[in-house]
């Protein structure tokens, strides 16, 4: 079936009753071109197994069916049931689990399913709940390799954004710490039936091993993130000293303990600075 042509949509769509949910974020591909691409992102090295968040009618599903051995397919909407039976009928390997990709214990899955496979992720991500998936899927620290997400232009401009840059903030840090992102292609909303407000992209974020800094405390050292970059253009100093956890002196102190300016600001400092000032504090 020519999953992505939006006739075909229709016809599917109307003929299992389905409407939009705009609350779930359905905005489903009608470009040809985006599929098969993220696909081969998910299985670039040499990946056996993806799951993928968020099916929708399954037009990436059946190119990811082709790609790899096993798809996994989560998704929310139980009123995609009887549509992705039929979408999917010739995929025989492909699982869809209907549930909310938050709740479910992805961890659990992928040790009962896929146990000894290399596992990588790749969605087109619901654009109100992106960031919480990513983090979700990257604190988890899931035996995944990879993770290929199309998210909206801007956020993927953020996790992109190189750690001491102008564009950095609080998820270029959390994301970095897990994985090396990296942006793959830009989409145009034009892509999407319906058509969302704002342009996408597809990006790639090969999880790591290990943290490329070490800090005393992981969850302190999120939430020092999250106050530094929290009134980005006041210095490091006054965002952290007035977000509660630390006095203004504890981080001017521990600034001059890591021999920086005390006018230095969040976005200026390399992840090794901020886990130094972490440290020290
Ligand atoms: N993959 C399809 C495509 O590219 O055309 C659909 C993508 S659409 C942007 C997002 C999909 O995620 C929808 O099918 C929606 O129902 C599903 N979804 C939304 N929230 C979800 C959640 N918390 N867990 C699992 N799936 C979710």
């Amino acid at each position: 079936m020519r999953l992505y042509d939006p006739k075909t949509i229709r016809e599917v769509l109307s003929r299992n009753g389905f409407s939009f949910k705009k609350s779930l974020g359905q905005n489903f591909l009608i470009n040809p071109s985006v599929c098969p691409k993220m696909a081969e992102s998910a299985v670039e090295n040499g990946e056996e197994a993806v799951i993928e968040i968020g099916p929708g009618i399954g037009v990436l599903t059946a190119e990811l069916s082709k790609c790899a051995e096993n798809v996994l397919c989560i998704e929310i909407d139980e009123r995609l049931r009887p549509v992705l039976s039929e979408t999917l009928a010739d995929c025989d390997n492909v699982e869809v689990v209907f549930g909310d990709c938050m709740k479910l214990d992805i961890a659990e899955i992928i040790e009962k399913r896929f146990k000894g496979k290399k596992v990588s992720v790749c969605a087109n991500l619901p654009y109100y709940i992106t960031s919480p998936i990513i983090m979700m899927l990257l604190e988890k620290r899931l035996p995944i390799t990879s993770i290929t997400v199309m998210v909206q232009k801007e956020a993927a401009d953020r996790i992109c954004a190189e750690v001491g840059s102008r564009e950095s903030g609080a998820v270029t840090v959390a994301v970095n710490y897990y994985s090396r992102p990296e942006m793959l292609f830009k989409v145009s909303r034009g892509s999407f039936m319906p058509s969302p407000n704002v342009d996408s992209a597809v990006i790639r974020l090969s999880v790591l091993d290990k943290p490329p800094v070490k800090v005393k405390d992981e969850e302190g050292f999120f939430t020092f993130i999250k106050a530094a970059f929290g009134q980005r253009r006041k210095t490091l100093i006054n965002s952290v000293g007035a977000a509660g956890r630390w006095t203004k002196d504890d981080v001017k102190g521990a600034v001059a303990s890591s021999g920086l300016d005390e006018s230095i600001r969040a976005e200026a400092l390399s992840m090794q600075e901020l886990a130094d000032v972490f440290n020290a504090l």
